[in-house]
């Protein structure tokens, strides 16, 4: 039999949360309401007459350098193009730069309860994930900051944290940033920034040459399926990505899909409108039940429970409700919950009442 190297044997495969195929498998249930995976809930702002010129031309291989994505991502985001890594998915960004600037011997930091990615990419390439606990749900960066050693070369931090959708404002990011070593790196994954309160840290980029910034198309944008992200970062690191970049990491149909959804200001406008109103009606609503809400500034909420919620999620499941049981993530007493389109809100709020 092969055997992988050390590192990889002690990996697990990514969990992701339930699709509507595998529970209608499952239970028998044929119309699902999925809030597991906090995806669009309005679908997609792309037509399959967008995509018909890249699906004309699905013989020849993606062209990222002529096609004008890059440039769409850069005036939209007031920097320079040299500044931008395109990735299949923020995923792959993540790990490119593991890749790059993590090894055997060094230290990535992250803290516990977070985007299990982060410790994937660095066990990937053999190196030592230190974590340190939550702190009011949130990323405790003093604890971070003690937690720093020597090896130390790269730390990871979810703003909004997913999955419990708390941020951390630019003063206390630039009192993290300010004591740790020029010579790490610092990923600030943007996910669901679109959706907080808290402005992108993108300014700290002139100021802090070590720090990267991780966005994807998954959330706001509408195109999981696609796979697309990207990193914005200093021209030197954007450069070493380039070259561990494998060359055709996104394809025609997600350059093409994802230009338009950068543009698709209607849509939007729709989706974070819609989310600022669902989470305060579903919040409302939550308040009756006998449970803790933590704040959110994202597009999901992260829901506490007095006892382990596994048999709330399968009475969820059983009611045709998805959504994502905490426990991978070291929170068994908790649920995340996307929020959805009031009609999807509405029935899960009704089959929470029942399963309660
Ligand atoms: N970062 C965070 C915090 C996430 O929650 C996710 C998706 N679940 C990602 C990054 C990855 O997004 P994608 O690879 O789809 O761009």
């Amino acid at each position: 039999m092969l055997n992988p190297k050390q590192n990889i044997n002690a990996l697990h495969a990514y969990t992701p949360g339930k699709s509507k195929e595998e529970a209608a498998k499952e239970f028998g249930i044929l119309t699902w309401v999925k809030l597991a995976s906090n995806e669009n809930p309005f679908g997609s702002p792309v037509s399959i007459q967008d995509l018909e010129p890249a699906l004309k031309s699905a013989a020849l291989y993606p062209d990222q350098a002529t096609h004008s994505l890059k440039q769409d991502i850069a005036t939209k985001n007031a920097v320079p193009v040299n500044t931008i890594v395109l990735g299949n998915g923020s995923d792959d960004i993540l790990q490119m730069l593991a890749l790059a600037y993590l090894g055997e011997g060094d230290e990535l930091l992250t803290s516990e309860c977070t985007f299990s990615v982060y410790a994937h990419v660095a066990h990937l390439v053999g190196a030592r994930v230190l974590t340190t606990p939550l702190k009011h749900d949130a990323y405790d960066l003093e604890a971070m900051e003690s937690a720093l050693t020597s090896k130390t070369k790269m730390v990871m931090i979810a703003n909004p944290n997913n999955p419990t959708g708390t941020s951390k404002n630019e003063h206390e990011l630039r009192g993290f940033l300010d004591v740790l070593p020029d010579s790490c790196c610092c990923v600030i994954d943007e996910a669901y920034i679109e959706f907080s309160s808290e402005p992108s840290m993108l300014k700290l980029l002139d100021e802090y040459p070590n720090v990267v910034i991780t966005r994807t198309f998954s959330k706001l944008y509408g195109l999981a399926a696609f796979r697309i992200g990207y990193g914005i970062m200093h021209p030197e690191v954007a450069q070493v990505l380039e070259k561990v970049r494998q060359p055709f990491n996104v394809n025609s149909l997600a350059l093409e899909a994802a230009k338009i959804a950068l543009n698709s200001d209607s849509f939007i406008q729709q989706t974070l409108e819609n989310n600022v109103e669902q989470m305060t009606w579903v919040r409302n609503e939550l308040s009756n039940f006998p449970c803790e809400v933590v704040p959110s500034d994202a597009n999901f909420i992260c829901i506490r429970f007095e006892k382990d919620a596994g048999s709330i999620v399968q009475g969820l499941l059983e009611r045709g409700v998805i959504v994502r049981h905490l426990k991978s993530f070291g929170l068994p007493n908790a649920i995340r919950v996307t929020i959805g389109k009031p009609d999807e809100n509405e029935t899960f709020i009704n089959a929470l009442k029942e399963s309660l």
